[in-house]
């Protein structure tokens, strides 16, 4: 089957069904390498087409490609975009009702569905597996991968599980795409490991962020912090345009939202009932809200084009996550910035975290003091911001690229940053 597909008609689907006339950098490898039964991993931007990835191979092969997908809200934005481009696919998720899993079960059997769309805990249910052990399957692709690592800065015990379909669940021969946006060469190399996978294609690609500004502001206490960010926000109004401002506990987000008390200014986090949270989800992105004061329970899937400016007041728990969420700003391809407060007080907040994790293996407690001292790393260092973070991932560019011209470091290079931080850490 797979020799068949030809190339002209593979990007005559491609233009048809997605619209785009260029593939973007790593997609190609990628989709030919699922369509020729290939095991692949795939960091891709976010923004940068990692869903065509599995979408397009999905729609050519035979049978149905089950997409394991963490978030329901995911899972539907995609199946409803599909949907409306008339490709079969649906999503199996613990908040159907009855009837409507029945329906997407039949479909599935029917052999009627392209894509199928999972939650890792819903593959892992008995009765899912004995259906899909019955064949009629293309392959498995793993969305937001970076959730199997423990290296990763979003590991879900979930995830975890995917691993056993290669081992004794007659799923042995199904090739597995894994995708993501944020993935270390270590994180790499773990999805690679627990998923069981055979000599993979690693593809990564595109993690400059050419129309973005980082910059670290060394701020003693909050307010200094305060008064940082009053004067980013002067600058932002003056551009328009949204700001996310990160923060890492619930009641800095009450409070600081409470400072600016403006009808356009709101906070967000997990302690907001589910429908609160997308009432404001969906101001923010409807243009009615200015600012989002908000802890990193917000942003997955959120694909807001004109955020100017993420501000994190807080020292994030690693540099994956300050870049996934700091990488929401500028996705319209214009100037934005991305603004870290730094204060070494917050390095003892993170590790009170740390200290708190209900996994308090010494392993884990090392390896989470590793991933905060990286973080550390980068608020300190004096080279070049994004040359930093590429280099971070192990993006090839990063070889061939020694400044952005847009970051505090390129801009302003005689600038002296405080050092051996990792007394700081230790003590
Ligand atoms: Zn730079």
């Amino acid at each position: 089957m797979q020799d068949t597909v030809k190339k002209l008609d593979f990007m005559a689907e491609f233009r048809g069904r997605f619209g785009h006339d260029e593939l973007r950098p790593g997609q190609a490898p990628l989709m030919h390498s699922v369509l020729e039964g290939r095991d692949a991993v795939g960091v891709l931007p976010t923004g940068g087409g990692k869903s065509a990835c599995y979408q397009l191979p999905a729609i050519l092969l035979e049978g149905t490609a089950l997409v394991v997908c963490p978030l329901i809200a995911l899972m539907k934005d995609q199946v409803d975009s599909l949907k409306r481009r008339g490709i079969p696919a649906e999503a199996y998720h613990s908040g159907l009702l009855s009837n409507e899993r029945e329906r997407i079960i039949d479909a599935f059997k029917g052999g009627h569905l392209k894509l199928l769309y999972l939650a890792p805990e819903q593959l892992a249910r008995g009765e899912f597996t004995s259906l899909i052990q019955k064949g009629g399957l293309s392959f498995l692709a793993v969305d937001e991968a970076h959730c199997i690592s423990q290296w990763g800065h979003d590991f879900r015990p979930d995830y975890r599980r995917l691993g056993e379909l290669r081992a004794g669940r007659g799923l042995d021969k199904l090739p597995i795409l894994a995708v993501t946006a944020t993935a270390t060469p270590q994180v790499r190399g773990d999805i690679a490991r627990q998923l069981a996978l055979r000599e993979p294609l690693e593809i990564v690609t595109g993690f400059r962020r050419g129309n973005l500004a980082f910059e670290v502001t060394h701020s003693n206490g909050d307010l200094e912090k305060m008064r940082a960010l009053s004067r980013l926000l002067t600058d932002t109004r003056r551009d328009g345009g949204a700001t996310v401002v990160y923060v890492s506990t619930r009641k800095a987000a009450e409070s600081l939202a409470a400072h600016y008390d403006h009808p356009t200014v709101a906070y967000y986090h997990a302690g907001l009932d589910a429908r609160e949270r997308a009432n404001r989800q969906e101001a923010f992105l409807g243009g009615k809200l200015s600012m989002l004061i908000a802890t990193n329970a917000f942003g997955m899937g959120i694909d807001k084009p004109d955020v100017r400016l993420v501000v994190h007041y807080h020292l994030p728990a690693s540099l994956e996550a300050y870049y996934q969420e700091g990488g929401r700003a500028g996705r319209d391809g214009l100037p934005a910035r991305c603004v870290l407060l730094f204060d070494h007080a917050d390095i003892q907040l993170q590790k009170y975290f740390i200290n708190r994790h209900p996994d308090q293996a010494r392993e884990s407690l090392k390896r989470r003091l590793g991933i905060l001292a990286e973080m550390v790393a980068y608020s300190t260092s004096s080279i070049c911001r994004q040359r930093y973070i590429l280099k971070y991932f192990g993006d090839p560019e990063s070889g061939l690229f020694s400044a952005c011209g847009r970051c505090d470091t390129c801009l302003r290079p005689g600038k002296k940053w405080i050092r051996k931080l990792s007394l700081v850490l230790r003590s």
